[in-house]
């Protein structure tokens, strides 16, 4: 019988989990120093107590920033098992971690299996298993029925979930005062909108904010407070919507520390590059530095079918900026659900996000495989290449596509080549380019 609830009970009694000796480890920190951050709210180790697969993992913006992947099945695309092997697929490319976001059949068999057998952080938004879970129109459901969802996911072992908790009654007027251009994209966010707006009530996730609490406090579950009014759309970035909203997640998280609960942070959305830094910068302080977990942001509206490309480079700012977890994006996003491919180039572009991110923040050794990358280049050492590579097979295929002549160069110079011209003349040998 342990001695501490959550990780941060644990932290604040002065206790060093076993959990936060394994992040200590991995972000070359000292366990005490480890213990201090998840003690302030400034790093969550999401490991819900019946997770017993998990290989902990630490989130705060000081430590290498984690990525995201989003599956599940939907009313189109239902293959359990093909969302099974897609899980499996992204833990193996680097996923930190997975939510489950299944808006179809019976869904807790999948999580189930998903705690049995997933090492990654696992996610979930309770509010979209709920209709799925009573197969009930939503507007049948009660606030009761809302709460007892997140109490199932907690005791299935979900590491964290994202509740919607920082929008109400108030929200229904600004959002129809303001007239923005995409109103309200969170699914989670419109689906807690469309409730109160049909039943009248307020925001179960808000007003029994204090039961929810209860709840992970119990099984160690870190809420990710959810930006309902997150952008959808550069022309909403950065308005009132979003930031009344960061200003209500601030105060949640106090209430959340005050019970031992972790907490992550929820951000946008779209959002032009220049108001990037300032939006991680705002959140740091109404939050009080707790990790921020952003979805994007994307750049540009207008790239459907690159929009992994549009969110990495939001997400490589964010993240220099303090922003800790990255939420990947695919080049299906806003068109179908991702396929393995898709997936795969959503992982790439996150996690070349996050590493550029490290880099710029100095996370210690981060830059460490760029230098071992560069030797090789150097050296024409192109096992070391693909070692270093964050996608080997992608770089050996192409290399192998267009092979060269002779093997000190590559098909793009030939004997033109800058690296072989200076190896040979700092070596004092003859250059021969004909
Ligand atoms: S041939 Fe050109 S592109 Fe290729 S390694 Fe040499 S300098 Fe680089």
């Amino acid at each position: 019988m342990s001695n501490y609830t959550t990780q941060m009970d644990a932290a604040r009694k002065g206790i060093i989990t076993p959990e936060m000796e394994k992040v200590a480890r991995d972000e070359y920190r000292t366990p005490e120093e480890i213990r201090n951050l998840v003690a302030k709210g400034q790093v969550a180790i999401c490991a819900n107590k019946h997770h017993k697969s998990l290989v902990a993992k630490g989130v705060g913006s000081m430590l290498r920033t984690k990525i995201n992947v989003n599956l599940g099945v939907s009313r189109d695309c239902k293959d359990y098992n093909v969302e099974m092997e897609k899980v499996m697929a992204a833990v193996n490319m680097g996923a930190d971690a997975i939510m489950d976001l299944s808006s179809h059949g019976n869904t807790q068999p999948f999580r189930k299996k998903l705690v049995e057998e997933c090492p990654a952080m696992l996610g979930t938004v309770p509010v979209y298993d709920s209709v799925i879970h009573y197969q009930r129109d939503l507007s049948e459901l009660t606030a009761k029925d809302f709460i007892d969802v997140v109490r199932l996911h907690a005791e299935d072992g979900v590491d964290f979930v994202t509740l919607h908790c920082g929008i109400t009654r108030k929200t229904i007027d600004q959002i129809k005062k303001h007239k923005r251009k995409m109103n309200i994209v969170s699914r989670g966010g419109s689906l807690v909108f469309a409730w109160m707006s049909m039943t009248g009530e307020e925001n179960p996730f808000y007003e029994y904010y204090d039961e929810i609490l209860d709840i992970c406090r119990e099984h160690d579950v870190t809420i990710s407070l959810g930006d309902a009014c997150r952008p959808g759309c550069l022309a909403d970035a950065s308005d009132v919507c979003q930031i009344e909203e960061l200003v209500r997640l601030g105060e949640l998280t106090k209430r959340a520390w005050e019970k031992d609960v972790q907490v992550m942070v929820e951000g946008p959305g779209h959002m032009p590059m220049d108001q990037i830094e300032a939006n991680m910068k705002m959140q740091q302080t109404i939050c009080m530095g707790a990790p921020f977990y952003v979805l994007g942001p994307l750049v540009t509206d207008i790239a459907p079918g690159y929009d992994h490309i549009t969110s990495a480079i939001g997400g490589a700012i964010a993240g220099a900026a303090g922003a800790a977890f990255l939420c990947y994006v695919t080049p299906a996003e806003h068109l179908a659900l991702p396929n393995v491919e898709d997936v795969k180039q959503g992982i790439i572009a996150s996690k070349i996000a996050a590493h550029a991110a490290d880099i710029a923040k100095k996370i210690p050794h981060a830059m460490d495989i760029d230098n071992e990358m560069a030797e090789a280049r150097k050296e024409f050492d192109w096992d070391k290449q693909w070692e270093c590579a964050i996608d080997p097979e992608t770089a050996k295929s192409i290399r192998a596509d267009r092979a060269p002549e002779f093997d000190d160069t590559c098909s793009m110079c030939g004997k033109f080549c800058a690296v072989r011209s200076m190896n040979k003349a700092l070596a004092g040998e003859h250059i021969d380019i004909l």
